[in-house]
């Protein structure tokens, strides 16, 4: 028998605990084991990536290094700065790895980038072996048994679910592993450098930087690559990555029991924050820190002690990570999931600024300059925290701000920007949530702004967030805006909301002319939500979807 020696490739699962891939990597009882990172340019560059998450990606990189470095001493992540297309069969060879092994990632560029390996790795007589690990269920399953059709509600995954087997329980974290190999490969001259954008913030990405002239790090020791070594300033968000820290929080949450059992979501604050009122888990999900279904089991174990009282689907805990499988599976079933152009569950909305594709379907860059002047300035303004609306305005800059904000801040701000008040397409304002969240994640977030939008999922296009209204309910005082709004800070809580409506005398003593220090509201919000209705009342009664033939050849768009 040749010797078994496993590289096992880190994406989605920066984690030991509870992660059936790496149990199956340690159960062929390797000689050997290669923990790896690729740096993937292809994937991390194509997103307009900002600091806090990449900040949050090299704090879990760390983690699982140190972790993997307490288990053997001789261990560490090593990061290996290229496409995995390109470098992972020479790692492979040179190696002499026998397996390849990784928790499997179903989003539709995992899938393809996983063909592409798997059957290099395949024609280098490598055996591939991949655990689901990243959702509860294997999302594909889900797909089968709603005949190959997404899941666009909740009570439809459940139904699919139950004809699944239950779910394992978690696993523990390994005690120890193997250690590496040799490590000296002398492979740098074969490879192109690491490129990166100049502009992340430009929608012209040709013009790039070098970040790597080799694909061992700047000290050949494969390390995890610092923000200083990317060209990027100090993060700002108060949230930071990695295994250890993602199950302390968890552990924190869980430790008032009464208040997990009866968690209802849409009763916790939009206006809450350090400490949020939900589980702020999203972020460690997303890099797979903690696993889905170690938080599940831990959550359902607390509702099964305390059944008398507790609250159900889908308002629970639970019912919020089946609201993420929901998307996983309704991804995986459609094609353009992200975009409205060629996507058969979007309704399609005559949207200003939408995207632009080209005659083979491929966004054009850099975008065309929109001759909507108008609406070009309402999404700088929204996109900036400068609206106008302190509610709209504080909930922007606490995304910019701290790369996290509330599932009901999302809803108001993502209202606003398309059928409330802004009428600018969904797809510029995921373009925003890509750069700014720390848990941006391909399923959810393209899934969520159709549901915001009223494109798919949710319909109800005359339920309109006020930007009034809504804040004021959950935080009279205006705490929200006062914090990520200095400018406002000492505003009367009676005016916060409305600040254009205080009297000059008291705009005087506040420090905060309106107009002048904060801007005044950038249009009339009543009248901004009646134009919008009445815009969704015509595409409603149109009937298209993204994928009908006069929405591929542009004659939608014209009409
Ligand atoms: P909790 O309320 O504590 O819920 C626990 C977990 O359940 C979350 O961590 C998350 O994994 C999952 N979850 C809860 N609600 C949803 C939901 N509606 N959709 C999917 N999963 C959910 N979530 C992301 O993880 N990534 C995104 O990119 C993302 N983009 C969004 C964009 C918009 C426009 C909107 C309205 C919502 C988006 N969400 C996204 C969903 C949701 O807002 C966040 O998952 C949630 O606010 C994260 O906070 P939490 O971990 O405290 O959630």
């Amino acid at each position: 028998m040749p010797p078994v020696r496993v590289l096992y490739w880190f994406r989605t699962d920066l984690r030991l605990t509870d992660s059936p891939a790496v149990k199956a990597a340690l159960d062929l009882a390797p000689s050997a084991l290669y923990p790896v990172w690729c740096w993937d340019p292809e994937y991390v560059y194509s997103h307009n990536v900002g600091v806090n998450r990449f900040q949050f990606l090299l704090d879990s990189m760390n983690d699982t290094s140190a972790a993997l470095t307490r288990l053997n001493p001789k261990s560490q992540l090593f990061v290996i700065r290229g496409s995995p297309r390109t470098l992972l069969k020479d790692l492979l060879l040179k190696w002499e790895i026998s397996h390849l092994v990784f928790e499997e990632d179903k989003s539709a560029y995992g899938r393809v980038r996983d063909a592409s390996v798997s059957a290099t790795a395949a024609s280098a007589g490598v055996k591939v072996v991949t655990r689901t690990g990243h959702t509860l269920w294997d999302t594909e399953a889900i797909v089968a048994k709603n005949g190959g059709h997404p899941t666009l509600t909740s009570e439809t995954l459940m139904k699919c679910v139950d004809k699944l087997p239950n779910l394992e329980p978690p696993i523990p974290a390994p005690n120890s592993i193997p250690p590496p190999g040799p490590l000296d490969l002398a492979l740098d001259r074969n490879y192109h450098p690491v490129s990166r954008p100049v502009d992340r913030n430009a929608r012209d990405r040709t013009a790039e930087v070098t970040v790597y002239d080799t694909f061992t790090g700047p000290h050949a020791d494969f390390a995890v690559p610092t923000l200083e070594e990317l060209g990027m300033p100090p993060a700002t968000t108060p949230y930071r990555g990695g295994e250890a820290e993602g199950l302390k929080r968890l552990e924190a949450f869980c430790s008032n029991e009464i208040a997990v059992a009866k968690f209802e979501k849409p009763k916790t604050s939009p206006a809450a924050f350090l400490p949020p009122q939900t589980t702020l888990m999203s972020p460690y999900l997303k890099f797979g820190c903690v696993s889905v279904r170690y938080f599940h089991k831990r959550v359902q174990d607390i509702i099964a002690k305390h059944k008398r009282g507790s609250s159900g689907l889908p308002v629970n805990l639970p019912g919020q990570l089946y609201f993420r499988e929901m998307y996983y599976a309704a991804e995986f079933a459609t094609p353009c999931f992200d975009r409205i152009r060629g996507n058969p569950i979007c309704r399609y909305i005559n949207w200003s600024l939408e995207n632009v594709y080209d005659a083979d379907g491929a966004l054009v860059v850099p975008r065309p300059v929109s001759d909507d002047a108008e609406a070009e300035m309402y999404f700088e303004r929204w996109k900036e925290g400068r609206t106008g609306f302190p509610w709209i305005d504080a909930l922007m800059r606490q995304l910019k701000h701290d790369g996290w904000i509330h599932h009901l801040g999302r809803h108001s701000v993502a209202c606003f920007l398309t059928r409330g008040h802004c009428f600018v397409s969904w797809e510029r304002g995921l373009e925003v949530f890509d750069q700014w969240l720390i848990d941006w994640d391909p399923c959810s977030n393209p899934g969520n702004w159709m549901w915001l939008s009223c494109s798919a999922f949710f319909h109800s296009y005359f339920r309109v967030y006020s930007p009034i209204a809504f804040g004021k309910k959950w935080d009279k005082h205006g705490d929200l805006i006062r914090q990520y709004v200095p400018e406002l800070k000492n505003f009367p809580a009676a005016h916060i909301y409305e600040p254009w409506k205080c009297p000059i005398a008291d705009q005087r003593k506040a420090g905060c002319i309106i107009g002048k220090n904060y801007p005044k509201p950038m249009f009339d919000e009543k009248a901004r939500k009646e134009h919008c209705l009445e815009r969704m009342k015509a595409a409603f009664a149109l009937g298209l979807k993204g994928d009908d033939t006069k929405v591929l050849d542009g004659s939608a768009r014209r009409e």
